[in-house]
């Protein structure tokens, strides 16, 4: 195989690729404790070995600690602030209008896909959800397509024709542990048919919503996801692998979902001027009931901003609010995309909007989420060991999004 070796830079950074074929995998929603469950149980082989042989911390997420914004941020190795993407959806107070994000048209930093794509590599991208592709694929040259619409990749618009032949999988339920293993399978087929060398594999978090890590159906998840990797590792390509945040369980003791519904909440306390925006919404129900651990407030009142935040902070199961000045700086948030108050909830806790705009009747039986403090801190793991400059930098303060430059620059 010919590999270009061709450095390039983006968005200030200057990498240097091996000769290899590599591989980043966003593990979505793989907390900590999935991994320790599996590895206790002998369930991840490869994983053990990856981590014996390669390198395994702890890096710090962005916030809010959702799946668009983490994937924003390790494809262009920057914060919220920078690329701009901070959910699934923000209020336009000038236009007045909710407005969805999941599109590369908000997107303001470049891609290291599309980087590398001009210096010489085959790049692929391969995503569990198909809302993930525009952003991930952005200006890029090379194959990118979605587990979820594989059936209908076409060379035109996604570089790549007849994926299901090609990855020798059909196009899987969304909803399934076998969402995230087709983005696994695709990255070894394209490798082995020597169709990609640069590839960015995003996986879907629903497995992480629905069970617990100890859960069965949780151990033989990530057993199949080792499996994958021991494929890929067989390939002979560099692997790092960095979750866009945790999962947490939600719920009491008795297993009932702990919501505060804010907009009620402030409207019963202070009148009706209030909107909430709960970044987490998307089209994928089943997971979560768009219910996270942070929300954004607009009021139209902003004398009043001072005595919200103060009342808001003084509720049980709200953990931090910050202003918008804050949180720009503080929770790294592109100023014009957030709100004049942001709040962040406990490690059990999730905020929404009022009960009509959730439906947890949707929900597969409990409820577990992220997008907040607790569930920013996840693991990066690299196959290979890091040099003395990297191991310094790993000691520090570490980020998700640092994974490229951690698995190109910073390994021997
Ligand atoms: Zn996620
Ligand atoms: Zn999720």
């Amino acid at each position: 195989m010919d590999i270009s070796t061709t450095a390039f830079t983006v968005n200030g950074k200057t990498y240097h690729p091996p000769s290899k074929p590599v591989v980043v995998i966003c593990m979505d929603g793989s907390a900590d404790e999935y991994y320790n469950a599996s590895l206790a149980r002998g369930r991840m082989p490869h994983l053990e070995k990856m981590i014996v042989t390669g390198f395994r911390g702890l890096v710090r997420g962005a916030l809010p600690s959702f799946t668009n914004v983490n994937n924003s941020s390790i494809v262009t190795g920057v914060s919220p602030a920078v690329h701009g993407i901070s959910g699934n959806f923000f209020y336009d107070e000038k236009k007045d209008q909710e407005i969805m994000m999941n599109s590369a048209e908000y997107l303001r930093a470049d891609t290291i896909l599309a980087a590398a794509a001009n210096a010489g590599r085959k790049v692929a991208v391969v995503t569990a959800k198909e809302k993930l592709r525009d952003i991930l694929s952005h200006k890029m040259k090379g194959i990118a397509f979605s587990a979820e619409k594989a059936a209908q990749a076409k060379m035109d618009t996604h570089g790549i024709d007849n994926a299901e032949a090609i990855t020798g999988h059909q196009t899987p339920e969304i909803y399934s542990a076998a969402a995230s293993l087709f983005v696994l399978r695709a990255g070894v087929a394209l490798i082995e048919k020597g169709m990609a060398d640069f590839l960015y594999l995003s996986l879907t978090d629903y497995m992480q919503h629905t069970y617990a890590p100890e859960a069965e159906a949780s151990l033989d998840f990530y057993a199949a996801i080792d499996t994958e990797l021991g494929r890929l590792l067989a390939t002979g390509a560099i692997i790092g692998a960095t979750p866009d945040h945790g999962m947490n369980a939600k719920v009491d003791e008795h297993g009932k979902p702990n919501v505060l519904f804010v907009e009620d909440m402030l409207e019963a306390q202070f009148g009706n001027h209030f909107r909430v925006i709960c970044p987490i919404t998307d089209p994928y129900v089943k997971h979560h009931g768009a219910l996270g651990s942070y929300v954004v407030i607009h009021m139209n009142d902003k004398s009043k901003i001072p005595a919200v935040k103060e009342w808001l902070e003084q509720q049980p199961g709200i953990t931090e609010v910050h202003d918008k000045h804050a949180a720009a700086r503080l929770l790294e948030q592109p100023e014009d995309r957030t709100g004049d108050l942001v709040v962040l909830s406990a490690r059990d806790v999730v905020v929404g909007r009022r009960p009509q705009y959730h439906d947890l009747s949707a929900l597969d039986g409990t409820l577990r989420s992220h997008g907040g403090r607790y569930e920013e801190m996840v693991s990066m793991i690299l196959s290979q060991p890091l040099n003395a400059a990297y191991t310094m930098k790993a000691a520090g303060d570490p980020r998700n999004f640092h994974v490229f430059d951690f698995l190109i620059n910073g390994t021997k």
